[in-house]
């Protein structure tokens, strides 16, 4: 574990390693650097992203030969940084690693304990859930009542936005890979209803059976023919947001949109939007969502893998619809 702290501490001289019960990192003067364990760590499909140099992409991708990057939970082990205390829990860009040494504390965010769970700040209190909640209030407009419906619902993004058009008073249909899942936003996630996509023949015609008189938002995870149908059924003066398009991350799996014309047709807003656009709400998000947790308006489904090592299988698991709720990875609980 330390070695990897030794090859990236920028002056060996100013550095300090104590090994025994407790780990004690010192780096250069002047550096407001941060030691932590990961506690857990967000798997999301952008991260498949960055598996690769393409010139389309928004985030820059992976170094070769460092720890992957991603969202995590972590424990303070100690700090150059007067703003962090050992002790102290925090979330933010981490590494896929037990420790994790971390130069740019400017973007952390420290959790108070308080009765929600952890692994739920990368996730329900994370950047999902501000992905559905920037999304929702401000991409897709919405109006008391509006028909809405949500692909890859039960996801991380999918399950959240749901249930914040069910607290407007919308009606909401989700579809998702499996009849688990399904039943998931049925049962537990309160969707109005909800289809398995894979059993469906004619995504047309399943859509025109959900929404008789048409959609007037769609919130759009996926891509590919599901996005083709619902353009054939969104009402006039529709809105879709374009979250992602999960379908499209690999490099074969591409299929051509043909219905676009519906957008001038019915006068459409189609808009893609990045969660980082709106940070600025993300205050208001953490309080206005752990509200709705705690006083129940909200659930919230995690799929939890433990381990360190079962990180990749749960990140592929992503594309393969394996994940039922949002994936993390559990690689200590303290
Ligand atoms: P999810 O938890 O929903 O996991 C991905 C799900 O996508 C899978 O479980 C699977 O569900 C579905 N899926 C996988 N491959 C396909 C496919 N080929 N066709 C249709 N569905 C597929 O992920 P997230 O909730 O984290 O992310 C949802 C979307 O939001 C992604 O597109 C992601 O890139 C995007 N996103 C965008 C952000 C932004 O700022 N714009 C920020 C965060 C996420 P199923 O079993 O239902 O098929």
């Amino acid at each position: 574990i330390l070695k990897g702290y030794i090859d990236r501490a920028p002056l060996e001289s100013d550095m300090e390693l104590k090994l025994g019960n407790k780990i004690k990192l010192k780096v250069s003067k002047g550096s407001s650097s941060i030691l932590v364990k990961n506690l857990y760590l967000s798997c999301d499909p952008y991260m498949r992203a960055r598996m690769r140099d393409f010139h389309g992409s928004y985030i820059p991708p992976f170094v070769p030969g460092k720890p992957i990057e991603g969202f995590g939970v972590s424990k303070v082990i100690d700090s150059d940084d007067p703003d962090f205390e050992p002790g102290d829990i925090v979330s933010g860009l981490t590494g896929w690693e037990e420790y994790s040494l971390i130069e740019d504390t400017k973007k952390l965010r420290k959790i108070q304990h308080d009765d929600i769970p952890l692994s739920y700040h990368i996730g329900l209190l994370g950047m999902p859930g501000f992905t559905a909640y920037a999304g929702f209030y401000e991409v897709c407009a919405p109006k008391e009542g509006d028909r809405v419906f949500v692909s890859a619902a039960s996801g991380a993004v999918g399950q959240i936005v749901g249930q914040l058009a069910k607290l407007y008073d919308c009606y909401v249909v989700g579809s998702a890979g499996t009849q688990e899942k399904v039943d998931l936003l049925k049962t537990k996630l309160g969707f109005d209803d909800a289809f398995n996509y894979k059993e469906e023949q004619d995504l047309d015609s399943t859509l025109k059976r959900y929404f008789p008189e048409g959609i007037d938002i769609y919130f759009e995870n996926v891509g590919g023919p599901m996005l083709d149908a619902v353009l054939l059924n969104m009402r006039t003066h529709g809105r879709i947001a374009v979250c992602g398009m999960v379908s499209q991350h690999s490099y074969h799996d591409k299929d051509g949109i043909h219905n676009l014309f519906a957008l001038i047709r019915n006068r459409i807003r189609m808009q893609g939007f990045l969660q980082s656009d709106y940070l600025h709400l993300f205050p208001e998000f953490v309080e206005k969502v752990g509200d709705y947790y705690k006083q129940g308006k909200i659930v919230y489904v995690e799929d939890m893998n433990e381990g360190l090592e079962s990180a990749p299988a749960a990140l592929a698991g992503l594309f393969t619809g394996k994940n039922v709720g949002k994936q993390v990875v559990c690689v200590s609980r303290d």
